[in-house]
């Protein structure tokens, strides 16, 4: 269901009031993990400025440690819910639990499937019975294939909203967190009508990485990005050495904004 030979059209997947897949290039920003009231709220407003279309913050952290900081759980979703009213702004956040899923469906306008959970395949039914759209990550050790079998998953409980997002995969390549393989950008366009973003964030781990990659995905044909943002990146509880701040998400929303009307 996921191939363009069952879907010869480009699918264009509306959340809230964006549209992933079609002219537009769109935007996802904000923290890694919701943190407070003011931080979500500055964020989303920072963002919105500078031209970001959905807001991103993950209430449930699948952290490397079990002793980082695991998120504020439906409060966490609560306060996306009421930044999305504040603003209009979309709003997607992970769901690493059907419980997790029953919760987030009373607040968000997609759900995320993330990295490590993208072969949870109850997790992934789950997610498809909500009729949500959901944001579909790439396995860290995942091949293209099993990724669009992934999405199988979703799209055969009845929901076609499905959304890739490329973050980086595993090689021997240390100086980045993981290697953003640019090539799945081309390569999903061949294979499949479903949109893609990129995720130059947690593809590098390094915020002096994340504009060229973010460019470089723009080049290489994406429908989106996603994109870490905190207000004291400094001070996050998670994933700060590649949140950009405010002046240097808005400086990288100028400069790509011209190349995505290139292509
Ligand atoms: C995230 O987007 O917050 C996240 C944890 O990403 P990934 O699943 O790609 O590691
Ligand atoms: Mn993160």
């Amino acid at each position: 269901l996921a191939n363009k030979k069952f879907h010869p059209e480009p699918s264009i997947i509306k959340v809230g009031n964006a549209s992933i897949g079609g002219d537009e290039l769109i935007i996802m920003s904000g923290p890694c993990a919701v943190e407070s009231e003011d931080q979500v709220m500055e964020t989303a407003k920072a963002i919105q400025k500078a031209g970001a279309q959905i807001l991103r913050g993950g209430a449930y952290k699948p952290r490397t440690s079990p002793y980082a900081f695991q998120g504020l759980e439906e409060d966490g979703l609560k306060l996306m819910k009421e930044a999305k009213d504040e603003t209009g702004l979309a709003v997607v956040c992970e769901v690493t639990s059907l419980a997790a899923i029953e919760a987030a469906v009373k607040y968000v306008d997609m759900l995320q499937i993330g990295a490590r959970n993208m072969q949870n395949f109850y997790l992934l039914k789950e997610a498809g019975k909500t009729g949500l759209p959901v944001l579909l990550k790439r396995g860290l050790s995942a091949t293209i294939d099993e990724w669009l079998n992934a999405s199988e998953y979703i799209i055969a409980e009845g929901n076609p909203n499905v959304v890739l997002c490329e973050r980086g995969i595993r090689t021997f390549e240390t100086a980045t967190r993981n290697t953003l393989d640019i090539s799945a950008v081309p390569v999903i366009k061949h294979k499949s009508h479903l949109p893609i973003i990129v995720d130059p964030s947690h593809a590098t781990g390094v915020r002096k990485y994340v504009k060229p990659l973010a460019m470089s995905a723009i080049a290489a044909g994406a429908d989106g990005l996603m994109i870490e943002t905190h207000p004291n990146p400094a001070c996050a509880l998670s994933d700060g050495p590649q949140s950009l701040t405010f002046q240097q998400f808005e400086e990288l929303c100028g400069e790509i904004r011209p190349l995505a009307k290139l292509m």
